[in-house]
């Protein structure tokens, strides 16, 4: 790996930032890089992401302000966020709620939601004087990190797995990241571990087992996600907010977000905020199941695969009193076409949030008043299809 000199580029970090506080034994510490999660409950074997702590937030909210809630002002940024909420009225009468909006985070510029952290974690990356940033993905993460550490002018490296699908494999490669594979998912980390350690990598994701959240300086960036939701809503705050997940990151940026914006005395309201998963990882930890346990599971819902569950997930439906469901892959494909036949062409695993409305509706944790926000993370066009039957061919009947 060569070393690309990089000049220094400090980013705006927020006046009123504090420090990092353990968001499970909420022991506070300086700000620094705390890759394992709090020092404390990593050495009692109970890892647990910190989090960026602020004494204070700004007094209003619009699309233009945003940046001035998150950890870093600044960042390297290629025209993320401000992603349309839109109004699926046929869809929420079909369906039996309210409202229903989805947020589109489809048309970040890598086309998912992965692009909300990969600003801020290039950022802390320049900050730190960090030459190449890695991360443990096969997939959206992966391509954004690639994204942003190409315009910072950063090398990147992604642990990935052979299986890893080609469409996302020469996005990475165009964007100019070196791509190393495993023969497993946990294997990922191992290598990336190694990584840090001996070649001073500055990571975005977990690389422990038992796992953390991704990098506390780029999960905080999904609190704008909430501030935009917020901001276009202000007189329907949604009551329920669907979000697939897999460690939480997102699902964890959404509920502090709207949490924040309580303490901040500008909002009286807290959504709901449940989660979709694609098969029992939460929902057994919920029913008494130790957190830091495996949970092996396949699915077709690859991005939000996987089998461990982070404290930051339990955290998350803490604070947004929300539910968490399981999605099978063929109800999941049943609203991915919903989805495209209502104008919307989102990846399987991002459709499971159809899913998971629909069995919180059945549940009756939603219902007929419901004021729902799905959060759409990820576009369709990345995955390999599999269709049902060939196109038609129509020879020459257009040409008479
Ligand atoms: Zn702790």
């Amino acid at each position: 790996m060569t070393t690309v000199h990089v000049s220094p580029q400090k980013g705006q970090q927020n006046p009123a930032l504090l420090g990092m506080k353990c968001i499970r034994c909420e022991e506070d510490f300086p700000i620094a890089d705390y890759f394992v999660g709090c020092p404390s409950c990593h050495s009692k074997g109970y890892p647990a992401s910190v989090a960026p702590q602020y004494n204070a937030f700004p007094r209003s909210i619009s699309s233009r302000n945003i940046p001035d809630w998150l950890v870093y002002s600044t960042a390297p940024s290629l025209g993320e966020g401000n992603t349309p909420l839109i109004s699926m009225k046929r869809l929420a009468d079909s369906t039996g709620v309210s409202t229903l909006r989805i947020k589109n985070e489809t048309s970040n510029p890598t086309g998912s939601h992965k692009d909300r952290m990969s600003p801020l974690l290039v950022q802390r990356a320049l900050d730190v004087g960090a030459a190449t940033v890695v991360a443990a993905s096969s997939g959206n993460a992966g391509v954004s990190l690639a994204a942003y550490a190409a315009s910072a002018g950063l090398e990147c490296v992604i642990i990935t797995t052979r299986s890893m699908d080609p469409n996302w494999r020469r996005a990475a490669e165009m964007h100019g990241a070196v791509l190393h594979a495993t023969n497993t998912d946990e294997e990922r980390w191992t290598a990336v571990a190694e990584g840090v350690r001996l070649r001073s990598w500055y990571p975005a994701t977990n690389f422990t087992t038992p796992a953390v959240g991704s990098n506390p300086f780029g999960v905080d960036g999904y609190r704008g996600i909430a501030f935009e939701i917020f901001a276009e809503s202000k007189d329907a705050v949604p009551t329920d907010i669907i979000v697939p997940s897999s460690r939480a990151d997102l699902l964890w940026g959404i509920a502090r977000g709207f949490e924040d914006l309580v303490k901040a005395g500008l909002s009286d309201q807290m959504p709901k905020i449940h989660v979709v998963e694609p098969h029992p990882r939460l929902t057994k930890v919920l029913a008494g199941s130790d957190y830091r346990g495996e949970f092996p599971g396949e699915s077709k819902l690859i991005s939000i695969g996987g089998s461990t569950v982070t404290y930051q997930s339990l955290h998350a439906l803490e604070i947004g009193a929300g539910t968490a469901v399981v999605a099978d892959e063929f109800s999941a494909l049943e609203d991915q076409k919903t989805l495209a036949r209502h104008g919307l062409y989102l990846e399987l695993s991002s459709a499971s949030a159809l899913t998971g409305l629909r069995i919180l509706l059945g549940m009756g944790i939603l219902n007929s008043d419901s004021h729902a926000v799905l959060i759409a993370t990820s576009h369709g066009y990345k995955e390999h299809a599999v269709f049902d039957s060939p196109i038609s061919i129509v020879g020459s009947k257009y040409s008479d």
